[in-house]
């Protein structure tokens, strides 16, 4: 099967507010591996379904880096959302999104957090004192599901730098 294109700024399914998965399908299950592998491929972290052009409410996550673990981790999660840990603190760190080429900023985003997701058999999942990278993928994600990027979320400064690579990119 051919790979999935992944849809750059200015697309306007990246903009839209997703809907919820009813129902986990044998199809949406193979949609989500079919972008775990145009995830690995791109290569990335995590990828949200508006990114490949679908509004559904179902995002893909591997923090592992293939050089240095044989066991990939996948998550894939329906419907996912998260709340701060009591023991949350905003902390900065640098973003990137293969929906938005060779734009790396900071973003301030909670530290730790609950996650709470349908994962890809129908069970309820909940993952408690989620910190580090996958907090932060995790956050970046179910942003794309809202129709929001990491763009909107950086420093003046920062925008000023990347406003030109942006409009580029929303004019192809
Ligand atoms: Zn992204």
């Amino acid at each position: 099967m051919d790979s999935l294109e992944i849809k750059i700024y200015g697309d306007e399914v990246l903009r839209k507010v997703c809907k919820p998965v009813e129902e986990i399908t044998p199809e949406l299950v193979n949609l989500a591996k079919k972008m775990l592998e145009a995830m690995y491929e791109a290569p990335g972290i995590g990828l949200a379904a508006p990114q490949i052009g679908k509004d559904i409410r179902l995002v893909v996550i591997d923090i592992t880096h293939p050089d240095e673990t044989d066991e990939r981790e996948p998550h894939i999660m329906f419907n996912p959302s998260w709340e701060p840990e009591e023991s949350s603190e905003l902390v900065a760190y640098e973003e990137g999104c293969l929906s938005i080429p060779d734009v790396f900023c900071n973003v301030e985003r909670p530290s730790t957090i609950k996650v709470r997701y349908t994962d890809e058999h129908g069970e309820a999942q909940e993952m408690r004192g989620v910190e580090g990278l996958l907090a932060r993928c995790v956050q970046h994600e179910v942003d794309h599901l809202d129709g929001v990027l990491f763009v909107d979320k950086i420093s003046q400064s920062d925008r000023i730098l990347n406003q030109s690579k942006l409009k580029k990119m929303a004019k192809r």
